[in-house]
């Protein structure tokens, strides 16, 4: 896929999807026959009007690039937050603005190790792009998905993981649980304290890691720490 020219697209809200945790997928409907060619991974800028000026925000793409006429994207409410908080104020049919692709946080043409993905909230973003357009095209190779999430009974896009992990042999679900209740039986813990446990070894692999910036560092500092090279590790930070 080739990167193109960034556009400013008029999209209409379509279904709001809420996971708790202040956080919502919102669909995106693009105009009638008019469509967005970005690579998975890649963002959008919200256009906020605010008085006489426009304020933008990044958002990544959730969604993969063949499920055409919308784009998905997920939002954690910030408090006190501008474009969030506009945004939930936001009921299907709502018209709004949006320009791009952007971004470089894409994977290669050719994919010759194994992908491991770290996310945690909405950092999940990119990765459902990558995986949903990955496994949508028959790719083989083995994907992991480690997703960290606060509540065991609000992650994003739960059903989705377990039913790709069900049909697929070669994508592998981990979510990770920092606040489990009572009956949750899966890991509990950060992100980063799961890296040793399930990617011990950094032969033949490399992480991608997005979210927040904090995050980020902690998992980066494991990774190096096991051995993994810098260029084993990609990473796309929020904030
Ligand atoms: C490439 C890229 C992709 C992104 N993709 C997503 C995405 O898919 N989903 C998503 O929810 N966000 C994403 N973000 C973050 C997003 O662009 C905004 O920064 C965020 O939504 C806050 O915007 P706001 O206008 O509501 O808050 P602002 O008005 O900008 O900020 C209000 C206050 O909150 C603090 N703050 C800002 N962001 C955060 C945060 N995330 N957590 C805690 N405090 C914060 C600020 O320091 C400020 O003090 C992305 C950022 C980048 C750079």
């Amino acid at each position: 896929m080739e990167q193109v020219n960034p556009e400013v697209f008029e999209v209409t809200v379509g279904k709001i999807l809420d996971f708790g945790n202040e956080t919502r997928n919102f669909q995106l409907l693009l105009k009638p026959g008019k469509r967005i060619d970005f690579i998975p991974g890649q963002f959008v800028a919200v256009l906020c009007p605010k008085e006489e000026k426009v304020i933008r925000r990044a958002y990544s793409i959730a969604s993969a690039p063949e499920e055409k006429g919308h784009l998905d994207l997920i939002l954690k409410l910030v408090q006190g937050g501008l474009v969030t908080n506009w945004f939930w104020s936001f009921k299907s049919g709502v018209k709004i603005r949006v320009h791009g692709p952007y971004g470089k946080f894409i994977l290669p043409e050719r994919i010759d190790f194994e992908i491991v993905f770290v996310a945690v909230g909405t950092g999940i973003a990119p990765f459902r792009s990558m995986i949903r357009h990955l496994l949508g095209g028959g790719f083989q190779g083995k994907i992991s998905l480690l997703f960290g999430s606060r509540y065991d009974d609000m992650i994003p896009y739960q059903g989705e993981w377990l039913d790709l992990a069900k049909k697929h042999p070669n994508f592998i679900y981990i979510p990770t649980i920092s606040r489990p209740g009572p009956g949750w039986k899966g890991e509990a813990g950060y992100v980063q304290t799961k890296i040793e446990k399930f990617f011990p070894s950094p032969e033949g692999k490399r992480i991608y890691i997005c979210g927040l910036n904090e995050m980020i560092q902690a998992v980066q500092e494991t990774c190096l720490r096991l051995g993994f090279r810098r260029d084993q590790i990609a990473y796309e930070k929020y904030d």
